[in-house]
């Protein structure tokens, strides 16, 4: 069997098939093919629509260790007039497979797909326990939402995250909350500014107090980062009319440990006291996002990704380590900058998670997006040796 092919071919499969967030049914159909085709014992399709193949292990002693591969299968959109090379195309050029989604991250979905497969066929299922691969719906939306139904189904003990770590083991990452302030004030016209209170007013001198807030630091992860992202007023355009609502919204990166309530006391702080000041109503609140699936099924979520942090000394992150150095890499241990599917599975529901994946992460969600052929060889070997070390 020609393993490498048919990871370029799965590859170019998933990339033909335009798959936005929420939008995945094309690509979810080559994948639960692919499964098909492979004999995977499971093959299961959540309200969601992840795509979710499984395969059992025949032994019955031994650990019965359940491991999940997680990639997520939807993309962010193209612009197509910005791209040489057609996005869906999966024009193959110079040792590269270019289109959207190469990188971030049908490569590495398929190379976990493949890898699983291999596994299967090579060890005759001569193992103790199970192995998954998800291609999960809505990350570019949602980090980690989607996944709270991957992992009800499949209940795993190690999860590896594919997102792209040029080849390193990553064994961390910040989350990430978005946080909406909300100023209310009295409109008025514009030519009696003074029988009114302008919202936006209120909010910039808000602003300046928030950005007197010192967000925790933890040495491994870095900065929380409490940075603003948007403001916007109403009525909008405001033509005449002195605004009566404005929100502003802020960005936090999520270190270990932190929580609704620990994010937002500092800000509450300053609010209410800018409140009794004042005498005018703010709010404060983690954003809510609601969206539908292909499924027809709703998912929704408050924007809070909690972070997460393991030791190098873990066992199976050793027994990781090892698979790689056993596939010729020499991987760095480190942490993603970005957030992922890990915000569900380590930090939501603690179970063991590591990154590992194809590809450099600023590749991502550019035009011209591409993946190394070399590159799908790599992680096919990474992902085949990590269960060669965990199931041994
Ligand atoms: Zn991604």
């Amino acid at each position: 069997m020609n393993w490498s092919k048919k990871n370029i071919d799965l590859t170019k499969d998933l990339i033909s098939k335009q798959s936005y967030s929420g939008r995945e049914k094309d690509a979810v159909e080559v994948l639960k093919q692919f499964y098909k085709d492979c004999g995977f014992d499971e093959i299961i399709v959540d309200k969601y629509g992840s795509c979710i193949g499984g395969i059992h292990g025949k032994r019955s002693d031994g650990n019965n260790l359940i491991t999940l591969f997680d990639g997520h299968i939807d993309t962010v959109e193209v612009d197509e007039k910005k791209w040489t090379y057609p996005p869906f195309g999966a024009v193959e050029d110079n040792g590269k497979i270019y289109g959207r989604g190469a990188s971030d991250m049908k490569g590495a979905l398929s190379s976990m797909a493949v890898a699983v497969a291999k596994f299967a066929e090579e060890s005759k299922k001569d193992f103790s326990g199970k192995i998954y691969v998800s291609g999960s719906v809505f990350e570019e939306i949602f980090e980690g939402v989607a996944p709270r139904s991957v992992s009800d189904i499949t209940n795993p003990d190690f999860v590896i995250i594919g997102e792209a770590s040029e080849l390193n083991l990553k064994i961390g990452q910040r989350g990430r909350a978005e946080i909406v302030v909300e100023t209310y004030g009295t409109s008025a016209h514009s030519a009696n500014p003074e029988k009114g209170i302008n919202a936006v007013l209120l909010m910039s001198e808000l602003i300046q107090r928030i950005e007197n807030i010192k967000p925790p630091y933890q040495e491994k992860l870095g900065e929380g980062i409490l940075v603003l992202t948007d403001i916007i007023s109403k009525p909008y355009p405001g033509s005449s009319v002195i605004p009566d609502y404005c929100r502003a919204t802020y960005d936090r990166r999520l270190l270990v440990g932190e929580t609704v309530d620990s994010v937002l006391d500092p800000i509450r702080e300053v609010i209410n006291k800018f409140k009794e000041e004042k005498g005018v109503e703010v709010k404060v609140s983690i954003a809510e996002e609601e969206k539908i699936c292909y499924t027809g099924e709703k998912i929704a979520s408050s924007r809070f990704f909690p972070g997460w942090i393991y030791d190098k000394d873990e066992p199976l992150i050793r027994k990781a380590y090892n698979g790689l150095l056993n596939s010729g890499l020499d991987p760095e241990i480190t942490n993603y900058s970005f957030c992922t599917n890990g915000s569900h599975y380590a930090g939501e529901k603690g179970i063991m998670t590591i990154g590992f994946g194809p590809s450099h992460e600023n590749i991502a969600h550019t035009d011209d997006e591409y993946i190394e052929v070399e590159q799908l060889d790599k992680a096919l070997n990474g992902y085949f040796n990590i269960l060669n070390e965990i199931y041994k």
